[in-house]
C-alpha cells in the first residue's frame, strides 16, 4: 500500500481517538435537550456547562465569556455582524479588516460593504505581519471594529494582537481577532490578556470534531445576534446546542496542554499560560517544520520561504516554487500519498492566486506557485526526508511538462 502523509492541518486535525471516544459516550447518554428542565435535559446541560468552563479555563476567560457556535466561520459572522450593529458603536459605520484574513472574515466584510459599510482594507508588510502602525493610520473618527486574525491560515505569520487592541482599546473602538489557526500552534493564546473584545475559535483545527466553535465575548459586550430564534448561549445565539460536538471540543482543548497532538500548545491550566507539555508539543513540531524546511530548501533550487522572517505558527510552513503551478504540484503530490494545499483550504480545487501572498508583495507568478506544508499528529521526523524528495521529484517534472 502507498504511504500516506497528511501534511494539511491547517485545513482539518483528525479527530483525537480520547475525543472521539468521549463524544460517541456523550451521543449515547446526553441526547436530552439542554434547555429542557427534566433530568434529561439536565444532564445535557450540566456537560455543556462544564465544557464551556474548561473552554474558558483553557483560554483563561470567564465561562460567561464563551457562546458556542458552529464553527470558526459563525464566530466571526457573530461577532464582526454582531459588534457593528450593537449599542457600543451605535451610528459608526466604518471598520479596519486586514487584507490577509480567511475568506470567514473576507467575505462577510465585502458582504457588509455592499450594505453600506465601510471598510478599510490594511496590507500586512512583506513577512505577512499586520503592522501595528498600518491599522492606526486607517482608522477614523468613525471607526466601530478592527478585525485582524491572530495568525495566518496560509503562511503562518502571528500578529501582534496586543499591541493593536492597545490601539483600539484607547479609542474606544472594539477589536475582533479570528484565533482560529493561533491556538495550539503559538504561545499565549489568551483573549483576555490580548485586550480584544472578541476571539473566533474553531474545534476542527485542534482535533475536536466539524461543527463547533466558540466566540469569545469580553463581559460587558453585547453582540447583536445573528441567528435569532430560542434563547440558548444567553440569547446571543438561537439553536439546540449540539451537545456532543461541543463536549468534544472541551476535551480537544483541555488536551492541548496535555500535548496530545503534535501540533498542540496553548494551555491550559488555571493559569491560562502554557503547559510544559504543551509548550513542549509545540517546540517539537517546529523541529519538524524546520526540518522540511531545510530539506526543501537544500533539493529545490529557487525555492523561496514565505513569512520566515516573521514569528510563525509552529507547524506552518509556506513555500513559491517557481514555474510550478500550485493545482499540478497539488495534485502530483496527491499521487503520491501526500496531502498538502496550495493556500488556504478554501481555495485548493481552484487556480485562485493566494490573496495572502499577493497582499504580501509577492508577484502574480509567486502567488501562484505556493504550496502550504502544515505538520501535525502523526507527523514524524523519520518521513521528512521522503516527503522531501517526493516534492523535489514532483516540482523537476512540473517545470519539465
Ligand atoms: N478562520 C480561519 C483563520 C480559518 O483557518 C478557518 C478554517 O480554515 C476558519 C476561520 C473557518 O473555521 P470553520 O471551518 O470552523 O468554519
Amino acid at each position: 500500500m502507498k504511504p500516506e502523509f497528511y501534511l494539511d492541518h491547517n485545513a482539518t486535525t483528525p479527530l483525537l481517538p480520547e475525543v472521539r471516544e468521549h463524544m460517541a459516550r456523550a451521543l449515547e447518554t446526553l441526547w436530552g435537550n439542554p434547555s429542557s428542565l427534566h433530568w434529561a435535559g439536565r444532564a445535557a446541560r450540566k456537560a455543556l456547562e462544564e465544557a464551556r468552563e474548561r473552554v474558558a479555563v483553557c483560554l483563561s476567560v470567564r465561562h460567561e465569556e464563551i457562546v458556542f457556535t458552529s464553527g470558526g466561520t459563525e464566530a466571526d459572522h457573530l461577532a464582526i455582524r454582531g459588534a457593528l450593529q450593537s449599542e457600543a458603536v451605535a451610528g459608526r459605520r466604518h471598520m479596519v479588516a486586514s487584507a490577509i484574513e480567511h475568506p470567514a472574515v473576507l467575505e462577510c466584510c465585502r458582504r457588509l460593504e455592499e450594505e453600506g459599510y465601510a471598510v478599510s482594507w490594511v496590507a500586512p508588510d512583506c513577512e505577512g505581519v499586520v503592522q501595528p502602525e498600518s491599522v492606526e493610520a486607517a482608522l477614523r473618527s468613525d471607526t466601530a471594529l478592527v478585525s485582524v486574525m491572530a495568525a495566518n491560515n496560509e503562511v503562518g505569520s502571528v500578529q501582534p494582537i496586543a499591541r493593536i487592541a492597545e490601539l483600539t482599546r484607547s479609542r474606544g473602538i472594539l477589536f475582533h481577532t479570528d484565533a482560529v489557526q493561533a491556538l495550539g500552534k503559538t504561545p499565549g493564546v489568551l483573549p483576555g490578556e490580548w485586550g480584544v473584545d472578541l476571539a473566533s475559535f474553531s474545534a476542527h483545527k485542534i482535533g475536536g470534531p466539524k461543527g463547533a466553535g466558540a466566540l469569545y465575548v469580553r463581559r460587558g459586550l453585547k453582540p447583536m445576534p445573528q441567528q435569532r430564534g430560542g434563547p440558548q448561549e444567553r440569547q446571543l445565539r438561537g439553536g439546540t446546542e449540539n451537545t456532543a460536538a461541543i463536549v468534544g471540543f472541551a476535551l480537544a482543548a483541555e488536551l492541548l496542554g496535555k500535548g496530545a497532538d503534535g501540533a498542540h500548545g496553548a494551555h491550559v491550566d488555571s493559569g491560562g499560560q502554557e503547559g510544559r507539555d504543551g509548550e513542549t508539543a509545540m517546540r517539537e513540531i517546529a523541529h519538524l517544520r524546520d526540518s522540511l524546511q531545510e530539506a526543501l530548501i537544500a533539493r529545490i533550487p529557487g525555492l523561496s520561504v514565505n513569512a520566515s522572517g516573521a514569528p510563525r505558527l509552529c507547524n506552518t510552513l509556506s513555500v513559491v516554487l517557481p514555474g510550478c503551478p500550485s493545482d499540478l504540484l497539488v495534485m502530483a503530490l496527491d499521487m503520491r500519498g501526500i496531502a498538502v494545499s496550495a493556500g488556504s483550504a478554501c481555495s485548493s480545487g481552484s487556480v485562485k492566486r493566494s490573496h495572502v501572498l499577493l497582499a504580501m508583495g509577492k508577484s502574480p507568478d509567486a502567488a501562484g506557485s505556493s504550496l502550504r506544508f502544515s505538520l501535525g499528529q502523526g507527523n514524524t521526523l523519520e518521513s521528512i526526508p521522503a516527503i522531501a524528495e517526493s516534492v523535489a521529484q514532483v516540482a523537476e517534472a512540473v517545470r519539465g511538462s
